[in-house]
């Protein structure tokens, strides 16, 4: 186990209002070092909470959190410097570690290649089409070499053609790293392609937890996806 939730709760005090705002409440999961888990579910009840709490970026109110030594989260826009080259902006991370160049050279260009962004190297992120700008975004998480990947709706911004090889990319990198990965979506149909586990969040806490026994790679149009997808859709909209 690496990750692990105790009835965790976590509320924000409204400084103008002598009143709480609700963002999680009493959740407990566990993650295995090597899973990937997708977490599900309507906008707004708690899901990237859950992520920024993983990652220590903030604290419970209560309950009790067991957090992997490192963690490194890509976000939804990719979140690069502009005036950085593709380059600069993968190694950024590393560099703020003191790590020697050549290292730096050799980790960065490693997940540039995984990537595919070796043509990239030194263009800026304004170049680039919103899903090599991604791809940018999850060289960069996976440079710092961090114990688990935290994704928090990565490809929503994007076409479903991109969408699909990003799929097909993070697939890769999980097979080939064996990282630990924690994706959140709310597009049932994504996290039946990449997850072995959806946990569904409504209304602040789990609603539901699906083990997803398919073989890799997933066809959207097997009969059994379809079935997957139906069975979650049905707990989702409840
Ligand atoms: P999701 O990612 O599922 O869309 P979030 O986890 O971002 O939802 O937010 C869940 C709820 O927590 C929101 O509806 C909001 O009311 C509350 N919340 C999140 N962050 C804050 C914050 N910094 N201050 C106050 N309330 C917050
Ligand atoms: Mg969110």
């Amino acid at each position: 186990m690496i990750i692990e939730f105790k009835d965790v709760t976590k509320t924000f005090q409204l400084e103008e209002k002598a009143r709480f705002d609700v963002a999680l409440q009493h959740v407990s999961f566990e993650i295995e070092q090597g899973e990937f888990v997708c977490i599900i579910g309507p906008s707004g009840e708690g899901k990237s909470t859950i992520l920024k709490l993983i990652s220590g970026l903030i604290l419970p109110t209560e309950g009790t959190i067991t957090k992997p030594a490192t963690v490194s989260m890509a976000f939804q826009s990719g979140a690069l410097f502009p005036w950085l080259s593709i380059f600069d902006n993968v190694a950024l991370g590393l560099r703020a570690t003191h790590t020697p160049q050549h290292i730096i050279q050799e980790e960065s260009m490693k997940y540039i290649d995984m990537m595919r962004l070796g043509e990239f190297i030194d263009k800026r992120p304004s170049d680039l089409s919103g899903g090599q700008r991604q791809r940018v975004g999850i060289a960069r998480a996976l440079a710092v070499n961090p114990h688990v990947l935290l994704l928090d709706e990565p490809f929503s911004a994007l076409d479903p053609k991109t969408t699909a090889e990003l799929h097909d990319d993070v697939l890769k990198i999980w097979r080939d790293t064996g990282k630990t990965i924690v994706m959140v979506s709310h597009l049932i149909e994504e996290a039946v392609s990449l997850a072995q586990r959806i946990i569904l969040i409504k209304e602040y806490t789990v609603a539901d937890t699906f083990p997803v026994a398919l073989p890799y790679p997933r066809r959207e149009q097997a009969t059994e996806f379809m079935h997957e997808v139906t069975k979650i859709r049905k707990e989702f909209f409840k």
